[in-house]
């Protein structure tokens, strides 16, 4: 195991070995008056009824209390968690630390999460594309094959369940491109994760066993809460320390902290299941609407909040629909996506809100 994870330190970038991490000297004194980091103790100009926690002062740049909450619900150990502003945070945070601009390379299985690639771009990072099958399932060999005749590929990106494609990446698949490309990052991107029974598909059960494997996950989409900006990495300590090294140094806000503790209570974990159930539940429920309609040639089988499905004219119906008021996504330019529609699974009314709405508008083109 030494070994294994010896050679995956070997893929971080040279400069990143020799850089320093910022300290502050709140890492050794963290008690006292405080005149160390040049805040405001004035306090901020806000008015007094939101002087809410102590806003005139720098968050804590490890948030360990909240990494002790998320390792226990997710059953690994803190010191395998980076926490950062959205899982976009750390995808783009990944590919500075392991791919030398100009040089090296991601790859990635189309149709897949376009942010993988402007990351790739803003960083000049090249991009290697082996295209999902038609169903959307990974193929293995041509990963390997392409990894095994590039070595300019430094970081895998595995999307499960995929975004467009709705499909979970089974982990047997996940374990052998961890095996077949032990010498490079496979990033298993689970931000809908919790949407398809968590416990028993996450690839976090593996990390402890491959080095090279890093997860994302985020507080975006099954814990409702987009707006904090609030994501997670999980893999080997000494990776996560390589991100921790290279992180801004206050990249979660207090405001997102303070937020993301409170949902890791009992009491909020149970409102969560019960929303994802319901939100199951609605999605059953739009997938028969739809699957009732003439117009619609085909739904994808789905492991998360959304659906994607295949209907003639997509583009101008799309387009018809968010004129009206209801916007879903085209996503017909996608590999395999042809006239495809992405529609996330919103609450009962609005959900038969949009399905009136398309029975209508696909009326008019039939
Ligand atoms: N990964 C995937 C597959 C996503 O669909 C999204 C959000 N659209 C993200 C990552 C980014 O999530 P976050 O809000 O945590 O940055």
């Amino acid at each position: 195991q030494d070994a294994r994870v010896a050679a995956v330190l070997d893929l971080v970038r040279p400069n990143i070995w020799e850089l320093e991490p910022y300290r502050c000297a709140r890492d050794d004194y963290s008690e006292g008056i405080l005149l160390d980091a040049n805040e405001n103790s004035f306090g901020s100009a806000l008015p007094p009824e939101d002087r809410v926690l102590e806003l005139e002062r720098y968050p804590d740049p490890y948030q360990q209390p909240l990494k002790e909450k998320i390792a226990v619900f997710r059953n690994v150990r803190p010191e395998q968690i980076f926490v950062g502003v959205g899982s976009d945070e750390a995808i783009d945070l990944i590919m500075r630390v392991f791919c030398e601009p100009g040089r090296d390379q991601i790859l990635v299985t189309p149709p897949t999460y376009g942010m993988y690639k402007v990351s790739a771009k803003t960083n000049d990072v090249g991009i290697v594309a082996v295209p999902l099958t038609p169903e959307f399932a990974v193929r293995v060999p041509e990963v390997l094959q392409a990894v095994a005749v590039s070595p300019r590929v430094k970081v895998i990106f595995l999307c499960s369940p995929g975004n467009p494609t709705a499909k979970l990446v089974p982990l047997e698949v996940v374990e052998q491109v961890l095996q077949g490309a032990s010498g490079c990052m496979v990033v298993v991107d689970e931000a809908y994760v919790d949407f398809a029974n968590a416990n028993a598909v996450s690839a976090c059960q593996l990390v402890e066993k491959y080095p090279n494997c890093l997860v994302l996950q985020t507080l975006s989409k099954a814990f409702g809460l987009a707006g904090i900006r609030c994501g997670m990495a999980i893999g080997h300590p000494a990776v996560i320390q390589v991100l921790n090294n290279v992180k801004a140094p206050y990249n979660v806000s207090q405001l997102t902290s303070h937020m993301a503790h409170k949902v890791f209570t009992a009491e909020n974990l149970a409102v969560l299941q019960q929303n994802v159930s319901d939100i199951l539940k609605e999605k059953t429920r739009v997938v028969e609407a739809l699957q009732g309609l003439p117009a619609v040639k085909k739904i994808h089988p789905s492991d998360t909040n959304f659906i994607l499905f295949e209907v003639p004219r997509a583009q101008e119906i799309y387009r018809d629909m968010a004129e009206a008021g209801v916007v879903a996504r085209f996503r017909g330019h996608e590999l395999h996506c042809k006239d495809c529609i992405r529609l996330t699974i919103g609450q009962a009314h609005e959900n038969d809100t949009f399905l009136d709405l398309f029975k209508k508008t696909t009326e008019k083109y039939l």
